[in-house]
Order: C-alpha cells, then sequence, then structure tokens
C-alpha cells in the first residue's frame, strides 16, 4: 500500500495508536497542541535535527527501521549531552505520495522502539508530502534540575578531556558503504544504530561530574574545538589515547588511510566532556557502574580556543580542523 492510498489523517491516526502516554503528557497527539508538565525544579531542554534522504541517509543503504532508530537517537544524544533526562518526542516526516507504508510503518516502529527504551513519549508532530526525498525532523524535549545543565562552556585548565565508548567506527562504515564494501557488522551497527549516550549524560549531569559536554556528531576535533572556544581554554589530546574498536583497528591494518577518522570522522553520537582533576575517580567507577567505558583523552590548558595534538614520541602539533559543514568544502 502506499501513503497517497491511506492519507494524512489515517497515518495521524496509527501513529496515535502506536503512541503511549507516559508521565508529564496531560495531551499527546491528536489536539493543536501537546499539554506537558516537568518535574517541579527543572528546567525545559530541547533539540531538533533534521535528516535529509540523500544529505544525511540514503535509504537503500539503510531500512525504516533502522532510519527511526537513527532520527530519534541522535536527538536523544544531544539531550544527554545537556546532562538532561529526555522526555518527549516530536515527529515531522515529509514523504512522497508514492512512498511505501510498509517501509514508513518500519520507520515508526523504529522510533517508536528507540524512544520506548529511556521512557520517552511521542506527543505530537507534522505530516507532509515531499515532491521527492523523505525529509524527517524530530525535535526532543527533556528536562534537567535547573542549573545542573552541563553547557559546551564549562572546561577550566587543568580539566581532563573524556570521551565514551570508541571514535571513528560510523565514518569508517560510510566510506566502506561509499566505496562498495561489505562492512563487518559491528562498524554497520555503529553506524545505521547509533546508541545515544542517554544513562552517562544524565548521570554526568545529576552527579555534576562534567565542567562542560558535546556530543560527537561532527567529529571528536571539531567538536572539542566547539567546548574550547565556548570556554576560552586551549585542549592538548594525545593521539594514542583515542579509543579505537577491535573492528575499527582491524580494518586499519588493511587500509592504513582511514588511520586519522577517530579525530574526524562523524556520528558516533559518543559525549565528549571535561572533568575537573579530582572528579576522574569518580567519573571512571560510574561508567563501571552503568558498563559504558570511557577514556582520558588530554587535557584542558590555558588558552583561548586552539586545539594541539601529541602524537607518540611526544611531539605537539596544532590540530587541523576538518569538520563537516553543509555548505562549505573542507
Ligand atoms: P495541524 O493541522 O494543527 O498541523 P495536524 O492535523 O497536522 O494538525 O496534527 C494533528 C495532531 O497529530 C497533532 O497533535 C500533531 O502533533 C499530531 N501529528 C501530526 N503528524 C504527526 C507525526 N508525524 N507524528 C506524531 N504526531 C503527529
Ligand atoms: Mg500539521
Amino acid at each position: 500500500m502506499k501513503l497517497q492510498d491511506l492519507g494524512e489523517f489515517q497515518l495521524i491516526e496509527r501513529i496515535r495508536q502506536r503512541a503511549t502516554n507516559r508521565a508529564g503528557v496531560w495531551r499527546g497527539i491528536g489536539d493543536d497542541a501537546a499539554v506537558l508538565s516537568l518535574p517541579e525544579g527543572h528546567h525545559l531542554l530541547t533539540s531538533t535535527d533534521m535528516l535529509i534522504e540523500g544529505v544525511h541517509f540514503r535509504r537503500d543503504w539503510t531500512n525504516g527501521k533502522a532510519l527511526g532508530h537513527k532520527a530519534v537517537a541522535v536527538n536523544l544524544s544531544d539531550i544527554a549531552a545537556m546532562g538532561g533526562c529526555p522526555r518527549f518526542l516530536y515527529l515531522g516526516l515529509a514523504c512522497p505520495g508514492e512512498a511505501d507504508l510498509d517501509e514508513i510503518t518500519a520507520f515508526l516502529e523504529g522510533a517508536l522502539e528507540e524512544a520506548g527504551k529511556f521512557d520517552v513519549t511521542l506527543v505530537g508532530g507534522d505530516t507532509c508530502r515531499s515532491p521527492g526525498p523523505w525529509i524527517i525532523s524530530v525535535t526532543v524535549e527533556g528536562s534537567a534540575w535547573a542549573g545542573q545543565e552541563i553547557g559546551r562552556n564549562g572546561a577550566s585548565p587543568g580539566d581532563v578531556i573524556m570521551v565514551s565508548g570508541t571514535l571513528g567506527d560510523s565514518a569508517l562504515a560510510l566510506r566502506m558503504l561509499s566505496s562498495g564494501q561489505a562492512l563487518p557488522e559491528e562498524l554497520s551497527q555503529r553506524h545505521h544504530r547509533p546508541i545515544a549516550r542517554v544513562e552517562l549524560g544524565r548521570r554526568l549531569g545529576q552527579q555534576q561530574l562534567a565542567t562542560a559536554m558535546i556530543d560527537i556528531s561532527d567529529g571528536l576535533a571539531g567538536d572539542l574545538e566547539h567546548i574550547l572556544q565556548a570556554s576560552e581554554v586551549d585542549g592538548l589530546v594525545m593521539e594514542d589515547s583515542i579509543p579505537r574498536s577491535q573492528a575499527f583497528q582491524d580494518q586499519v591494518k588493511i587500509d592504513p588511510e582511514h588511520g586519522d577518522l577517530p579525530l574526524y570522522g562523524g556520528e558516533d553520537y559518543e559525549l565528549l566532556f571535561t572533568v575537573a582533576a579530582e572528579n576522574v575517580a569518580r567519573v571512571y567507577a560510574l561508567s563501571a557502574e552503568i558498563g559504558l567505558p570511557v577514556t582520558q583523552i588530554g587535557v584542558i590548558q590555558e588558552g583561548s580556543g586552539a586545539l594541539r595534538l601529541q602524537d607518540k614520541t611526544g611531539a605537539v602539533r596544532p590540530f587541523l580542523v576538518r569538520s563537516y559543514d553543509h555548505f562549505c568544502r573542507p
């Protein structure tokens, strides 16, 4: 069945039937606006991301369910990066009338499954016809105790730079897809089904352990630079300490030209954060408790936003930032 055989309002009704209302939702899908509340003393956190077919994804490289999952995960990641707890989800969807209803249903399933994992409720959205590409716009709202949000601007000299998980996997998967190579399953998962580090982010916020935080969507170099500039400090990263997965290391042995992807590659959705030296042990304890490795990759120094890299010989060089810009070629 095609979307045009069902129609906008029937689709919205199907979406409404699948959404379950949770805490804080007084009115969800079905009215002119959602009516929501936050726990007493919390600030509202809001983040939106767009995914455009042909720019952010190719439907022949992924499937509806993975796409729904990823569209939500990348937004949850932004709330996590603020040290917040995600709560409400909005789904804007534009598809051509000929779009396959099964693919849309799978997309919804993926999105709702991912939201459900974190008790996030789908409370609204918009549905339109697109003249061609699929356009997905996801908004997530969350909350944090007033004043406990973690911005990009709190890093101080002496803080340690830490990152969760491993870096470079998603970008490597994309490169391999682009050149028609078969993907090891681990890399495929990392690219198509990124995991938002919701628990780590929320706990770093709640326990006030991170001084600054960002999620890595554009690559370590570019995203760290956002922290350095917002905090008006310099950063020194030890190249050798950047965590790489086994699958990544195996692939780089075959093809060494991918070696710098942990520095520049995007879409890992790991958390990059700074921690006062006296709190580093507590962060490792938290990491062990939730079962998500974190790695110390550098230190914050006095300065005005410059990033430097130290190689295994100890030589230090300035970082050449090549993070992705939608309008400028790097
Ligand atoms: P309006 O004409 O005011 O834009 P709509 O008919 O688009 O209203 O939407 C009706 C209800 O359905 C609203 O609650 C809206 O948030 C919800 N809705 C529409 N599209 C979606 C979607 N893709 N996902 C979730 N909720 C949706
Ligand atoms: Mg509408």
